[in-house]
């Protein structure tokens, strides 16, 4: 069942309605700039978008339309959700989490620190979620913290919005009759990104480690490089299974085989800036090159353009 509240804005129309020709024309250059930057740009689709409703399996469902994708595990335990979004879809999130059931939220984890993930945080703990996090997620919440990737710089969060339990390694929660294993990646799309499984019903939610169908962002600003994001696929592959359900942190809902197609996307692309780079070509030089040609058509029509991407990778090779 896939539950739709409001009217749906897609991935083309978000493109289209939020960036519009210009920013498309002028490149990245416009795309960072602080007003028409991704920052915005990701505010402004989510204060357009529906909040949609996923049911993945027993107890588990995922909503999708603000920012990062958000899990929510309901019972009598009262609801854990995995996520924030941002704030400004609070009413439509409510809305959404009522539609699975009446528990209230007792929990709210945070999957790393970027404000699409835990905008929301304040909301969320004022309606009775206590946040847990990484260690670094609650550091750069703390502080103000710059994205040169986003040319943004973050202030620090209220008080209200800081996860109150935090840990460095793994950590493991026992609610809704459900085992939940929170893991640290190391550094990988940024230095505070966490994996969380639910045992019993064999689904993960991977957090921005995997960006099903768009080349990712990566955060260099605060850890994040490509070479750790293709460590934490690959950890992602070695502990699921063809029955596993994965949730990526942008994208939709995906398995075994759509993860493995994206670690290959990923490895073949940094091996092919790393050779240009290698040559002595500049990143100009290598963006004309065209090193992820042969799969843009499927990764590159997001917010992650070819170009973007390419700079991304050639940063860390
Ligand atoms: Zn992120």
């Amino acid at each position: 069942m896939t539950m739709t509240v409001p009217t749906n804005l897609s991935r083309r129309s978000f493109l289209s309605a939020s960036l519009g020709s210009s920013a498309l024309i002028l490149g990245s250059t416009a795309l960072f700039a602080e007003e028409t930057g991704i920052v915005p740009t990701m505010i402004r689709a989510a204060s357009q978008a529906n909040i949609e409703v996923h049911p993945l399996r027993r107890n588990i469902s995922v909503l999708e339309g603000s920012g990062g994708n958000i899990a929510v595990l309901t019972g009598n335990d009262g609801k854990l959700v995995i996520d924030a979004g941002f704030t400004v879809s609070k009413p439509r999130i409510e809305s959404a989490l009522d539609s699975l059931s009446m528990d209230p939220i007792t929990r709210l984890i945070n999957t790393h620190w970027h404000v699409d993930h835990t905008d929301g945080n304040a909301w969320l703990n004022a309606a009775g979620g206590a946040i847990t996090a990484h260690e670094n997620t609650r550091k750069h919440l703390s502080t103000s913290t710059r994205v040169e990737g986003w040319s943004y710089t973050f202030p620090p969060v209220l008080p209200e919005a800081l996860p109150t339990t935090v840990f460095a390694d793994e950590k493991h929660l026992h609610q809704n009759n459900t085992t939940i294993e929170l893991k640290y990646y190391g550094p990988a799309h940024t230095d505070s990104d966490i994996s969380v499984v639910f045992d019993e019903a064999d689904v993960v939610h991977v957090g921005d480690t995997w960006w099903n169908g768009f080349y990712p962002f990566i955060d260099y600003s605060t850890g994040g490089s490509i070479a750790g994001m293709i460590r934490a696929t690959k950890r992602n592959l070695s502990v699921v299974s063809d029955e596993t359900i994965i949730v990526p942190g942008h994208g939709p809902v995906g398995n075994k085989a759509g993860l493995s197609e994206y670690y290959d996307m990923l490895v073949a692309i940094r091996s092919n800036v790393s050779t240009l780079k290698k040559q002595g070509k500049s990143l100009k030089e290598t963006i004309a090159a065209k090193p992820t040609a042969a799969y843009d058509a499927k990764w590159g029509q997001f917010l992650m353009t070819p170009a973007i991407f390419t700079e991304l990778v050639y940063s860390g090779v």
